[in-house]
């Protein structure tokens, strides 16, 4: 088969389409004909170098395809149906695993990172990995909503609390994790702000946030605090990292969370503790998330309430250029390519 691989850790150059000998589902697994699979960064984080990436590598977490062929035991689901991918694994018997908790299980691991992912013609994953799909939905979508969609209900339900009538400010609004939260937090009844890069304003405005914020414009954390009748907000959703985290701080209301998913500009950064006990806020870490959050959110994508927000749909002979364009940060939405 064709595949996206990397042999060596390093830039976009490192990936190649080569062929590959096709994989074969073992007992309990099921070997999937993939006809969409998206980009996310930590496709790029694995490129460039994570410890538990094996080498050579296809990455690819976010997967969606027809069953082609089911492994000895696998009752459902069945040759042909279209299904998309739960990318997260786990030891299945641990505290943390019993308790239905999943990301925090000590051998908790992602399709895509640590085992072979979608980026080529076949990907064999678990069984029980796999969410059944309504036949009439354009795969290209589905391939779109898994990791998004999962990472931001996690962090803005689960983990933040978000509450009806709460103000949410997102940041980085042009990501495919914080293009869904924004959605979830509409769907949630929470008042929805945002703060993306000077071109994708009115994209980010169209979606119904209340308020966008430019932030290249100097005066845009100002505005927004104004915005807040100076009361700040109750939660921050972030994966900008270093870049926004002091600022994101000091946007937070008294009781405010502070939920962070990932960190592109950088992990280190300074936490004025001031703010966190004399207003009293909370930071909080996300990661991807559990089955059941899984597969509420997928029942909610598939049943026509969120809807994915696609950039570009790309054959998979320009994974690199794929690559490169995430990490230009010119997207804005998912990156799908398509085998
Ligand atoms: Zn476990």
């Amino acid at each position: 088969m064709k595949a996206a691989v990397f042999h060596e850790f390093g830039g976009p150059d490192q990936v190649r389409i080569e062929e590959v000998t096709t994989p074969r589902p073992g007992p309990g697994e099921v070997l999937i004909s993939v006809r969409a699979a998206a980009l996310n960064h930590l496709d790029l984080w694995a490129r460039r170098g994570l410890p538990g990436v094996p080498l050579p590598h296809i990455g690819g977490s976010d997967i969606a395809g027809v069953i082609d062929e089911v492994g000895e035991g696998v009752v459902s689901p069945a040759v042909g149906d279209p299904v998309v991918v739960n990318p997260t694994l786990s030891c299945g018997s641990c505290a943390a695993c019993n308790a239905g908790e999943e990301p925090l299980c000590a051998r908790f691991s992602i399709i895509g990172e640590h085992h072979d992912g979608g980026f080529a013609e076949y990907v064999v994953v678990p069984a029980a990995n796999t969410y059944r799909v309504p036949p009439d939905r354009d795969l290209t979508l589905a391939a779109a909503a898994p990791l998004t969609f999962l990472t931001a209900w996690r962090g803005l339900i689960t983990r933040g609390r978000l509450e009806p009538g709460e103000t949410v400010l997102v940041t980085g609004a042009s990501g495919g994790v914080a293009l869904a939260a924004i959605a979830i937090a509409g769907h949630r009844g929470a008042r929805v702000l945002a703060i993306t890069s000077t071109g994708h304003v009115e994209q980010v405005r169209a979606l119904g946030v209340d308020d966008v914020f430019d932030r290249r414009d100097p005066e845009h954390r100002k505005a927004l605090w104004e915005r807040t009748a100076r009361n700040g907000v109750d939660l921050v959703f972030d994966s900008v990292g270093a870049v926004t985290w002091h600022d994101n701080v000091r946007a937070l209301a008294r009781g405010g969370r502070l939920v962070t998913y990932g960190a592109t500009t950088g992990h280190a950064a300074q936490t004025d503790i001031r703010y966190v006990f004399w207003r009293q806020i909370e930071i909080i870490g996300t990661t991807m998330s559990n089955r059941a959050e899984f597969r509420t959110v997928m029942d909610l994508v598939f049943g026509g309430t969120f809807q994915p927000v696609v950039d570009v749909v790309w054959p998979l002979s320009k994974a690199r250029q794929a690559h490169e364009r995430l990490e230009r940060g010119d997207h804005f939405g998912k990156i799908v390519l398509v085998p």
